[in-house]
């Protein structure tokens, strides 16, 4: 046998198949994509794909097989690489990485990574947290990056830019290009991330209800946006007179929740302020899904990416918009 340049060359394309022949019918059941009947019958196999099964619907008499209508159908790379891309981007690298290791284009692997984000957001839709709140804000420099207005000789609208972003003095506003991220982190394990606009009273107040349930125990820092909130029971630790924890009021665990967030967002160099939110999002998942290794919440990716409904939606970018709180949250200007 030769040597090999990519790991996914050890995979077997049966084995690919066949595992994902199993996540897709695991719990679902066995029904045609295009109608929903569960009047199936087999229907040969293709010369072109080897091990993949053809079905007919009896209902409607249109065929389908195991990856119809999901996020693989018709893609031209192998399963093999469908999986390790998932598997990577669990383990946290960047779309150039994960391009690198697969050896194809970078622009193949940016949509992969942008779909399969999407997806795992589909997990983190209606999360909502109660018991004992720890709560933080950091801001974050996320500019305009790889935005051109126009197709062609990249045109930025501006001057470029050296090799960093610089920030701008004072507190940062998504106007400054340096949006708020407040970080919600239950006791009891899970957590919400969330991109905002500005830190004002408001903001906060709406952040506040979307990832926190209401009367529930709140532990925060002395930041007059939090201990302006209403519905919860409130406390905080005065960091400016060096308190850091009264008995169990401290926000120690949101604090080191973010020295966790910093290196994940390090690894993509710069993240404009557009696709933060989506990046966000999958941390979240992939704090909330800790306690399983990297190909465990591969697998949760997969198996989503196989409901066709799910498919659709992280196709057209669904789930990160719903993520988006930039506009969701701006305040109304009078
Ligand atoms: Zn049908």
């Amino acid at each position: 046998m030769s040597t090999l340049s990519h790991v996914h060359q050890l995979f077997s394309t049966d084995t690919c198949h066949a595992y994902l022949r199993t996540l897709r019918w695991k719990d679902r059941p066995l029904q045609c994509p295009h109608c929903h009947s569960q009047a199936i019958g087999p229907w040969g196999t293709y010369h072109y794909r080897p091990g993949f099964k053809r079905y007919r619907c009896k209902a409607c008499g249109r065929t389908f097989n195991d990856l119809t209508k999901t996020l693989f159908a018709q893609s031209q790379r192998s399963l093999s690489h469908w999986i390790v891309a998932t598997f990577l981007l669990c383990l946290a690298c960047s779309s150039r990485r994960i391009a690198r290791e697969l050896g194809r284009h970078v622009r193949t692997s940016y949509r992969w990574c942008w779909w399969l984000r999407n997806v795992a957001l589909s997990y983190e839709m209606d999360r909502h947290l109660e018991g004992t709140i720890e709560a933080d804000e950091l801001y974050h420099t996320a500019g305009k990056k790889g935005q051109a207005t126009q197709g062609g000789k990249k045109h930025l609208g501006r001057r470029p830019r050296r090799r960093r972003k610089k920030r701008e003095p004072g507190r940062g506003h998504y106007n400054k290009d340096r949006p708020a991220i407040i970080a919600w982190v239950s006791r009891q394990g899970a957590v919400v991330v969330q991109a905002v606009r500005d830190f004002t009273v408001s903001t906060v107040q709406k952040a506040a209800d979307l990832a926190v349930q209401k009367g529930s125990r709140l532990y925060t820092d002395s930041a007059s946006s939090y201990q302006a909130l209403k519905g919860y029971l409130h406390a905080y630790v005065n960091h400016t007179k060096k308190e850091y924890a009264r008995g169990e009021v401290h926000e120690n665990r949101a604090e080191c929740l973010f020295s966790l967030l910093k290196p994940f967002l390090r690894v993509f160099r710069g993240i404009s302020k557009a696709n933060l939110p989506g990046y966000l999002g999958f941390f979240q998942f992939l704090r909330n899904s800790r306690s399983q290794n990297a190909f465990q919440q591969a697998e949760l990716i997969l198996y989503a990416a196989l409901d066709p409904a799910i498919a659709s939606r992280a196709r057209k970018g669904e789930f990160v918009q719903c993520f988006d709180h930039f506009s969701l949250l701006q305040t109304p200007i009078n």
